[in-house]
């Protein structure tokens, strides 16, 4: 099963492999992966739901 994040800034959720890789722009070797919808890099666990 997939581990499913969550977009801290626009809630969106998806795995891992649904991230957009960018480039660093001072260290263009280095890429992060960040929110195909918004390009925030903070994520949580979208497995950490509270109940209700
Ligand atoms: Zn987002």
């Amino acid at each position: 099963m997939p581990e499913l994040l969550k977009c801290r800034r626009c809630r969106w959720i998806g795995s891992q492999a649904e991230l957009r890789s960018v480039p660093d722009p001072k260290k263009t070797y280095l890429s992060h992966n960040v929110c195909p919808r918004c390009g925030c890099k903070s994520f949580s666990d979208a497995k950490e739901q509270k109940n209700g």
